[in-house]
């Protein structure tokens, strides 16, 4: 059988970026980009700066500060870890999957002890291991716990609050700092109400905005911390960033053009209401879910997350079984289907596929998706079970319009 992708026909209606970052950017976030720059001193754009601020704190929930940095995850993860971990402290990072295992890596980069709590990567990290871990360091050596919140290689999510619970139910006063990369705008996260020390995001998975800038949520603890921590740092430094002068904001020129369009895509996500938005997440999550649930009975394909409620609403994971190359039918998709998949990472290279649906996605997104990756699996001859677009139909039904199906006798 010849590649399927050989001979791309040239694209004809629009390209669907499921990939769980970058996602798709709506066509008006794209237009608030398209001006000139503007002077440095620009009076409007230090308004239009402070105000996406002070929003991206209530997208936060905290009453902190926000820090925008032109960066990406890695160095929202780095900005983070460099204002507050120094030289041989010790950190505590539960891994749920290749996110959280680069952050505690990153984090020895920058010279820390990391002590990993491993898991299998299928479920949500365990925090009463955390607590007895936690526990048994009565000298409180550990400085931070790092959780992620949705790890978006096995698109697990955990639960934060349950971290915060740990420490205080032990007395540690160890720094909670949590990735929200892939949950922020599409999972509840209450940064205050869980007690978040520091938060790290970026702008281009939910918050449908274009890769490029990396942001720090930062609690009245952890910036008193951050004053003290004699770590070096310097562009990441958050209190270069508290100044009086607009320009060290941002340690220098800033990302104008992605301000403007970070103020767009705020609109539209305080427009929506974030309840709404979460809403909407779910609904389109579940609806994946449904499909691949189906697909799964012929047991070739499987969810990576094991416990139903811990599959995001922001990715999913999809295992294939051994023998199956998992690229082929991404690829399929990508070159052949104008709809882009995530690959398998790190220990699942070649084994999954993952589906991302955050951020700028809708009904006909997500069929039109789900209905290319059963196209995919039928070209790749890969057994999967009929029916699994109907059940998202169904699924997305039933959450729209109280429909459910006549055929299932529930009607
Ligand atoms: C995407 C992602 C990152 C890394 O972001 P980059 O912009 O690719 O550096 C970190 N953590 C999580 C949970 C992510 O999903």
């Amino acid at each position: 059988m010849p590649h399927p992708t050989t001979n791309p026909a040239p694209m004809r209606g629009r390209n669907f970026l499921m990939t769980p970052g970058p996602t798709n950017v709506p066509d008006c976030v794209l237009a608030a980009m398209h001006r000139p720059a503007v002077d440095l001193t620009d009076t409007d754009f230090k308004t239009l700066t402070h105000s996406c601020l002070d929003d991206l704190a209530k997208l936060f929930k905290t009453r902190g500060r926000v820090f925008l940095y032109a960066a990406n995850g890695h160095g929202a993860w780095e900005a983070a870890l460099a204002n507050v971990i120094g030289e041989g402290d010790l950190v505590l990072a539960p891994s749920t999957g290749v996110f959280s295992w680069a952050w505690g890596e990153l984090a020895k980069d920058l010279g820390a002890e990391v002590e990993e709590l491993p898991s299998d990567w299928r479920s949500g990290f365990d925090s009463a291991r955390i607590e007895e871990r936690l526990r048994a360091d009565p000298g409180h050596r550990i400085r931070a716990v790092l959780a992620v919140q949705t790890d978006t290689a096995t698109s697990v999510t955990s639960d934060v609050a349950a971290v915060r619970r740990a420490l205080d139910a032990c007395g540690h006063p160890a720094l909670l700092m949590a990735d929200v990369v892939a949950s922020l705008g599409s999972t509840d996260f209450r940064m205050d109400d869980w007690g978040v020390d520091v938060a790290v995001a970026g702008s281009q998975k939910a918050l449908m905005t274009p890769p490029g800038l990396a942001f720090n949520a930062v609690g009245a603890r952890a910036l008193r911390e951050s004053r003290a921590a004699g770590t070096r740092r310097a562009y990441w430094d958050w209190r270069q960033r508290m100044g009086k002068e607009f320009y060290m904001l941002f340690c220098g020129t800033p990302p104008e053009h992605l301000i403007w369009a970070l103020r767009e895509a705020l609109d539209m996500i305080f427009e929506e209401g974030l309840d709404a938005m979460f809403a909407r997440h779910r609904r389109l999550a579940r609806a994946v879910h449904a499909a691949v649930e189906v697909w799964g009975q012929a047991g070739a394909l499987e969810f990576n997350a094991v416990n139903p409620a811990e599959r995001a609403d922001s990715v999913t994971t999809v295992r294939v079984a051994d023998g199956i190359d998992a690229d082929r039918v991404r690829l399929l998709a990508r070159d052949g289907l104008d709809v882009s998949l995530g690959g398998g990472l790190g220990p699942l290279e070649g084994k999954a596929f993952r589906i991302g649906h955050m951020g700028w996605v809708n009904e006909p997104m997500v069929l039109g998706a789900l209905g290319v990756v059963e196209m995919a699996l039928k070209a790749c001859g890969v057994p999967y079970g009929k029916g699994g677009v109907t059940a998202a139909v169904d699924s997305l039904a039933a959450a729209r319009f109280g429909v459910a199906d006549p055929a299932d006798g529930a009607a």
